[in-house]
């Protein structure tokens, strides 16, 4: 590899939510930093779709909160997750979950500094990446370079050269004082380190179907929710994305399904339905045995792959963005030790992991820091029907835990995870 380029701070592989927050904060403090993006543009499709209040307060830190408000749920739609066996038919639970807008008048009432800033938001992944792209391309010291993919790196005493090549085929040599790999889960950076992901891999095989529909949101009778999970054996899910007119159906069936007759079925009221994307994706609960290696970091999804039910993977990956931010700005401005503390945090998202969402196996209640959602969730499931209690216990519980999860007020890193007997 030969040096001929410009030298970086750092050098950040990938333009996921992560890579994008991760170069925002580093310019804004200071730091020279590159992001490269093997793809043309930011993804089309939606995906995650939830950002907690910890994420938010990180948002509101690089000055971005209301810009990503403005592209999610209006503040004043409520948040409610169903449980259901068709959105025509009486929820069998139904989780409450008060809408921005409320939780606005709540915490503005509350004094005694128990309450977050802010409250969580819905907003489409697929809307977020872009509005990252463009603040992170605005903001000064950050050079964002798509269509640009990481291939290799070496690293030695003073510093990390990376072997770029761009869409057209032209490589070059780029060099920087240090290289994250937020490059996802197949991270290039983490296999080439020789990083091995720890836990349980390949645990279920979904489809997420993307489709649109102007009337279905207006015409659901039973309440209006961002999530409706069907208590079927595919597994299946609606998720209203934040415009309410396009939807994603999570279901553990092949990509070749005719998929319009098993939404209409699920729906089960006639409405406008038009399936515009299918993509498959698997559910992981891995983890990575190490964050570092000399000068290359590893944050996001590339070092830990949760199932989504939570909505947890990019909100972890953003808190993983933050610390790693101010630590490489504290050593690159000579005020930092030694980055000893890189490597803390995972133990708390493996044992996370390892106790979640896994099918058949133990039914989960969440604790949030001052412990306020237990009874919400052992109260909902009391509350649904008996046939839901005896059948669907398991596969509801899990649900239930998994959305007060990403739901939490006070989600600050993890939440905490603690097998309950219900
Ligand atoms: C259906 C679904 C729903 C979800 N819902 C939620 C949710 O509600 N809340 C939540 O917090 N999380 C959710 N997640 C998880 C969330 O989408 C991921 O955790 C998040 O995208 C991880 O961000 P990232 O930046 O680490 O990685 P990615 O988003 O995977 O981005 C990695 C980027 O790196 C690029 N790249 C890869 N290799 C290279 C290379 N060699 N050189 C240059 N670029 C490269 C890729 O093209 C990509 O753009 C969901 C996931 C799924 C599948």
């Amino acid at each position: 590899m030969s040096d001929r380029s410009k030298s970086y701070d750092v050098i950040v592989a990938g333009a996921g939510p992560v890579s994008q927050t991760l170069a925002i904060d580093l310019g804004r403090r200071g730091i020279q930093c590159l992001l490269l993006e093997r793809n043309a543009t930011a993804a089309p499709w939606p995906k995650m779709d939830r950002s907690n209040a910890r994420t938010m307060e990180f948002y509101r830190r690089i000055g971005i909160v209301d810009r990503v408000r403005a592209l999610g749920y209006p503040p004043e739609i409520p948040m409610d997750v169903f449980i259901v066996t068709r959105l025509c038919d009486p929820p069998l639970a139904m989780l409450r979950y008060p809408s921005v807008a409320e939780c606005r008048l709540q915490f503005a009432a509350c004094r005694d500094g128990s309450l977050p800033l802010e409250r969580y938001q819905l907003v489409s992944q697929n809307k977020l990446e872009p509005l990252l792209k463009e603040v992170a391309e605005s903001t000064s010291n950050v050079t964002v370079r798509y269509g640009c993919e990481l291939v290799d790196f070496a690293q030695d005493d003073t510093g990390v050269s990376v072997l770029a090549r761009s869409l057209d085929g032209s490589e070059e040599t780029l060099r920087g004082s240090y290289l994250t790999g937020c490059d996802g889960g197949p991270s290039t950076v983490r296999k080439k380190l020789g990083i091995k992901l720890e836990g349980r891999g390949g645990i279920q095989e979904v489809c997420q179907v993307i489709f649109g529909s102007k009337d279905l949101y207006d015409k659901i009778p039973i309440g209006k929710g961002r999530h409706y999970n069907f208590a079927h054996p595919d597994s299946s899910a609606i998720i209203a994305q934040a415009c309410r007119t396009e939807f994603t159906l999570h279901a553990s069936l092949p990509p070749e399904t005719d998929f319009e007759p098993i939404i209409r079925d699920l729906v089960g009221f006639p409405c406008e339905i038009d399936i515009r994307h299918v993509v498959q994706w698997r559910q992981h609960l891995l983890v990575a045995e190490r964050y570092r290696d000399g000068r290359v970091f590893l944050a996001g999804d590339s070092v830990h792959l949760v199932i989504p039910t939570g909505g947890l993977g990019m909100n972890t990956g953003v808190g993983d963005a933050f610390d790693l931010s101010w630590k490489l700005s504290g050593v690159i401005k000579g005020w930092g030790g030694q980055f000893c503390s890189m490597d803390m945090s995972r133990n708390g998202v493996l044992s996370a992991c390892a106790t979640v969402t896994l099918p058949g196996g133990p039914r989960l209640g969440y604790r949030s820091g001052d412990g306020s959602s237990t009874p919400t969730f052992a109260t909902t499931l009391l509350r649904a029907p008996r046939c839901a209690r005896r059948s669907q216990l398991p596969r509801v519980s899990i649900i239930v835990a998994c959305t007060i999860c990403a739901a939490s007020s006070s989600a600050i890193a993890m939440p905490v995870l603690a097998a309950c007997r219900l």
